[in-house]
């Protein structure tokens, strides 16, 4: 099994109702982490997770309605994972569980009927529910959903391959850019998204307000620490965009292609080249290879990370013929020796195709 956490979009309705359970399951926490200090201090045994549910039950539950309005199963895994937190402090000699504050850590676990369809994920009390990603898989036993700066994540586990090996048949060829996030051998074309545009802006816009505010060896203001967060928070809107519509390329690969082929980019061995390393962090080829990797485990597909070192921009995808110079601003190529001519990543996307192993090894050119 695998854990996924994938990013929620609720609605106002559904975001009132995380953050009741989120609620019921730190005042459940906390309540039980007092009733077990008091056992203690009395000298008696700790109660149970248990124990403790029956009190809270009979006790807490009907003097607190609002418990009424969330899954039972928040406030009794929260009493579990006090139980747990208690025993993990006994056995590796830690400190005590200490109480939850709003707004910390905020999570609560829910079990039950819950499946995926598309990019919706249903959960009980709350219903469907939207996901930034598309996700089929049936059969999901349980689910935590924690905050995390400003959204909600639900985190589940799955089984390492969810479809059975298909007779896909049709290799790709997939070229990283700088101008478009990816090009595809079959002519597909992935584009960064504008939204990421204009996060970057804005994002240097506060990068600049904070250095205006930072002192110099002197401890830092209350409006330098606001505007750190406001900082902190376009830097994690970018990373969720980005991530956002990585997860949309590797699902289109993975599901529909039998073999991917893409190159390994080292990117400390671009460091010379700062600006295209820049670019290569910033789309997130690390994350790529990530999902991409155990997109291709789910749904039956071969990955083939071809050697940084092959020269898929330079050399043409019609007549193999290698260039001794291209030059970054050379969005076409041209083959002088053939007269080949095509977009230059589209060349880059369709040498890493032939370099397919399903591609390659079957007699007169046809595709396993
Ligand atoms: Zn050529």
């Amino acid at each position: 099994m695998k854990s996924i956490k994938i990013r929620l979009e609720l609605n106002n309705e559904q975001s009132t109702l995380a953050s009741k359970h989120a609620g019921v399951a730190r005042h459940a926490y906390n309540w039980g982490l007092s009733t077990c200090q008091e056992a203690y201090k009395n000298n008696k045994k700790r109660p149970s997770s248990i124990d403790l549910h029956k009190k809270l039950v009979k006790e807490v539950k009907t003097a607190n309605q609002w418990y009424y309005d969330v899954s039972k199963c928040a406030p009794q895994e929260a009493l579990r994972h006090l139980d747990s937190a208690y025993k993990k402090a006994f056995k590796e000699k830690k400190g005590l569980p200490v109480f939850k504050k709003k707004g910390i850590r905020d999570s609560f676990y829910l079990e039950g009927n819950i499946r995926t369809e598309n990019n919706k994920i249903k959960l009980p009390v709350f219903g469907w529910v939207k996901m930034s990603e598309t996700f089929d898989l049936a059969d999901i036993k349980n689910v935590t959903v924690s905050k995390m700066a400003g959204h909600w994540f639900a985190a589940f586990k799955v089984p390492y391959a969810i479809a059975p090996k298909q007779t896909k048949s049709n290799p790709v060829g997939v070229d990283l850019g700088i101008k478009t996030l990816a090009t595809l051998s079959e002519g597909t074309i992935f584009e960064n998204k504008r939204p990421y545009k204009k996060a970057k802006r804005k994002l240097a816009i506060a990068q600049r307000k904070l250095s205006k505010k930072y002192k110099k060896g002197q401890p830092q203001s209350k409006n330098y620490k606001k505007q750190q967060q406001k900082v902190a928070k376009i830097h994690y809107k970018i990373a969720c965009i980005r991530k956002d519509s990585l997860h949309k390329l590797t699902t289109h690969l993975a599901k529909n292609h039998s073999e991917i082929v893409i190159e390994d980019l080292n990117v400390s061995g671009m460091s010379k080249n700062h600006k295209l390393a820049s670019a290569i962090l910033d789309g997130g080829f690390y994350e790529f290879r990530r999902q991409l990797g155990y997109k291709c485990e789910w749904y039956g597909s071969v990955l083939t990370v071809v050697d940084r070192f092959y020269p898929s921009s330079k050399t043409c995808s019609s007549c193999g013929i290698k260039k001794t110079t291209l030059k970054l601003s050379e969005r076409t190529f041209h083959c002088e020796s053939c007269g080949f001519s095509c977009d230059r990543d589209l060349n880059a996307s369709l040498n890493l195709k032939s370099k397919a192993v399903s591609y390659t090894v079957s007699a007169c050119g046809v595709p396993k």
